[in-house]
């Protein structure tokens, strides 16, 4: 039986172009905390946070999941990674996770490439 997820990522695949809540929030239409932004990318508060800290590191042009990536997308990939460590040592100085959930079965609920820094506790292994 179909779940949930596998149909939005079906929804997904099928509309690549299709906006969703971070297209809205790139563009303003949407408010959160944002805590970092240049041209390529923007960091803001997850709003249903895991951790003292969880925060977002998202690129301002829309890639679907980290699946869709391409060679094309090699600058933009390091400037996401890069802006989660500098807004992380700033913040987490005993240590994060940078976490990127990819379709269905890794999480992925939002289908707008998007790094989470969590930390601010003691994190355990493996992730659930
Ligand atoms: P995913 O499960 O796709 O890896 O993560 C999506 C994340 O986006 C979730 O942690 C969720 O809490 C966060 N999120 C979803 N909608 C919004 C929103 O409108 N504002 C903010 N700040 N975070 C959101």
């Amino acid at each position: 039986k179909e779940n949930e997820m596998v149909k939005a990522l079906r929804e997904a695949k099928k509309n690549q172009s299709g906006r969703n809540i971070f297209d809205s929030i790139v563009e303003k239409q949407i408010k959160v905390d944002v805590l970092y932004e240049d041209d390529h990318c923007m960091a803001f508060k997850d709003v249903n946070p895991q951790a003292p800290t969880h925060f977002l590191v998202i690129p301002k042009t829309r890639i679907q999941m980290l699946e869709q990536a391409t060679d094309e997308h090699e600058s933009i990939l390091g400037k996401l990674l890069l802006t989660a460590k500098r807004l992380a040592n700033e913040r987490l100085p005993n240590g994060y996770r940078v976490v990127i959930n990819n379709g269905p079965e890794g999480c992925q609920s939002v289908y707008y490439l998007h790094v989470h820094v969590i930390g601010g506790r003691q994190l355990t292994w493996p992730p659930g």
